[in-house]
């Protein structure tokens, strides 16, 4: 086995546009998220949201966020 083949999978910073930050393990440096389960309607109640597609499942399971 070679080293430097595969990408490093470290501690990585999400940040999403209302200020929220998560850590989770990558491959990538820095993620840069427009919404987060923070600010998301269907978590803050704030606003009526039919959540079509699954997207927040989706965006939970790609950052390994759990509640
Ligand atoms: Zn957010």
């Amino acid at each position: 086995m070679k080293e430097g083949i595969h990408p490093k999978y470290e501690q990585t910073v999400i940040k999403c546009a209302c200020g929220a930050t998560y850590e989770t393990g990558s491959t990538k440096q820095k993620l840069n998220v427009e919404i987060c389960s923070s600010c998301h309607p269907f978590f803050t109640g704030k606003q009526k949201l039919v959540d079509t597609g699954g997207r927040v499942d989706k965006f939970k399971k790609r950052f390994g966020i759990t509640d």
